[in-house]
């Protein structure tokens, strides 16, 4: 079955999909915007839920930090009622407004990475949000035709994955991410 990719306005944090993808830091801090989001839904606190995060950064990768492309997995938690059962971290490039190809290629391993992990994992349905869009300012068109991009050349390697959402939290970013791949 294809994988089928859609854009969706939403908030990630009680997003129905099997696993949700967090846009974190390299540390797995957790300090703020979606990764804090999260951090505070799934485990009642942020403090928590970060350590949680480098125990598990620990068992996985073996280090204290994620390189772009790496993934750490954590439970769904206090998300299971959603029917979120992992959170997927990933670390995006940071962009402060510029954008190039290396900042692009990072993106791209960060989605990639993402997307290798719920194959791995069984699940059917997972949903990221605009990775790289918020703090690290990377600009939101390119975030999205990059994951468009990406899903689409997942679609020759995956055999599980039958949908991939990327959710937009406010009304403007929807309307943005729509354009930009229509256009
Ligand atoms: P980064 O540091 O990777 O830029 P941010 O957390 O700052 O990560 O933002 C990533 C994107 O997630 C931004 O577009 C931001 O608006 C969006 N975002 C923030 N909170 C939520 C949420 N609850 N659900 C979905 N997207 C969110």
């Amino acid at each position: 079955m294809a994988v089928e990719f859609e854009i969706v306005r939403g908030d990630i944090t009680r997003f129905p999909a099997e696993a949700i993808v967090n846009a974190a830091n390299k540390y797995l801090e957790h300090g703020g915007g979606v990764a804090y989001a999260i951090a505070k839904a799934a485990a009642g606190n942020a403090r928590e839920y970060i350590r949680i995060s480098k125990e598990a950064m620990r068992e996985q990768l073996g280090k204290d930090h994620i390189d772009h492309g790496e993934v750490v997995v954590t439970p769904g938690m206090r998300l299971e009622k959603y029917g979120i059962r992992y959170v997927i971290h990933t670390v995006g490039p940071y962009c402060g407004g510029i954008w190039d190809d290396e900042k692009k290629g990072k993106l791209r391993k960060a989605i990639i990475g993402a997307l290798r992990k719920a194959e791995e994992l069984g699940v059917k349905t997972i949903a990221s949000p605009a990775i790289s869009a918020g703090i690290y300012g990377c600009p939101l068109e390119e975030v999205v035709k990059t994951f468009k991009e990406v899903v689409e050349e997942f679609k020759a390697e995956t055999r599980g994955v039958e949908k991939v959402y990327l959710v937009l939290y406010s009304e403007d970013a929807y309307r943005t991410a729509l354009k930009a791949v229509t256009s």
